[in-house]
């Protein structure tokens, strides 16, 4: 399995330990891959800012080394905000790219999702259901990825 990620530009300096760790461990968004199946990481870049104009070049780059499957960072899920646009980019890729975009890469951090719970805005986004796989992992694991 070849996959591509993308991730929040907010979070540009980030270090990637819980995405790696989810990879290795397979959790969050990479729980749909079995332990013994071998999944390369072909493509790496941030959306590029707010609105996002690098997500309309990156998978180009991501196709040429055969990529199978877009994901989209959890930091867009639960960033504060979250991302706004997430559905579009995944929309965007699937119909532009034919390739399927996955929602998440490591589980959400348990302190992230109950303080987003908490926000009047959260029920406004659609994350509960564009990351319905994200949400019903369990409370133990979410907490070891605070
Ligand atoms: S909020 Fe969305 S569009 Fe803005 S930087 Fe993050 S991923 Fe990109």
């Amino acid at each position: 399995m070849k996959i591509g990620l993308i991730i929040c530009a907010r979070y540009s300096n980030c270090g990637g330990g819980k995405c790696f760790r989810a990879l290795r461990e397979r959790h969050g968004g990479f729980a749909r891959y079995a332990p013994d199946e071998t999944v390369e990481i072909v493509g790496y870049s941030s959306c590029g800012g707010c609105p996002g104009g690098n997500v309309e070049y990156v998978p180009v780059e991501f196709l040429k080394n055969g990529c199978d499957a877009v994901h989209l960072a959890t930091g867009l899920v639960v960033g504060y905000p979250p991302c706004p646009r997430l559905r579009q980019f995944k929309v965007f890729i699937e119909e532009q790219f034919k390739r399927p975009v996955v929602v998440g890469t490591h589980p959400i951090p348990l302190k992230y999702l109950e303080a987003h719970r908490r926000l009047p805005f959260w029920k406004q986004t659609d994350m509960e259901e564009l990351a319905s796989h994200l949400m019903t992992e369990s409370r133990e694991l979410m907490k070891s990825y605070n």
